[in-house]
């Protein structure tokens, strides 16, 4: 039900909306989804939720989801000047306070702070190294216009244009071939 094809983490959190029939809609509006989407997208080591309110939880993460989709739209559009993206990033990290620790061998930050702090880090943490060692260009958003997903390409020329071959790319094969046999002579 989820897609993890985003090439980052931060880029599949918010692939957690995509358009269905015009209408946005949320993969994951209830807890237990946002908690089967994080153990999905391998962040396992969270402390039992207890105690965690459930619903301020996801309208927290939902917020994030947000800021981090509009700093995707922005960065992909070469129509717009991206805001400070950089001073919100800072702001956000800021905010979590932590430790460092050896895990296997690697040095791994680990949140202080609750359930959801520890959830969102990755997140964060994903996004932080896409700014400061990824290479922006390769963000970007999928070429079909009726998907809002993004994906940050690895190909070794960047020619990757779909979120997914396997859905929107067919699709708009697909139509091409519809088109030609039609006489059509429009691409997509
Ligand atoms: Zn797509």
């Amino acid at each position: 039900m989820f897609s993890y094809y985003g090439g980052l983490l931060w880029v599949d959190f918010i692939n957690t909306e995509r358009l269905e029939q015009g209408q946005v809609e949320d993969l994951i509006p209830e807890f237990p989804l946002f908690e089967r989407w994080l153990q999905e997208a391998g962040v396992d080591d969270l402390p039992e939720p207890a105690g965690v309110d459930g619903r301020q939880a996801l309208q927290k993460a939902a917020g994030l989801r947000r800021q981090l989709r509009k700093m995707a739209e922005e960065l992909t559009d070469p129509a717009v000047v991206p805001g400070d993206w950089a001073a919100f990033l800072n702001g956000e990290l800021a905010a979590v306070k932590g430790h460092w620790q050896i895990h296997e061998g690697k040095a791994v930050f680990v949140p202080d702070g609750g359930w959801l702090e520890r959830a969102l880090w990755p997140v964060l943490q994903s996004a932080m190294l896409f700014w400061t060692e990824g290479d922006r260009a390769r963000l970007k958003a999928c070429s079909n216009h009726a998907c809002i997903k993004y994906y940050y390409d690895t190909s070794k020329n960047g020619t990757r244009r779909w979120c997914r071959m396997e859905t929107c790319g067919n699709r708009a094969k697909a139509r091409r071939h519809y088109s030609k046999r039609k006489g059509a002579s429009q691409d997509e």
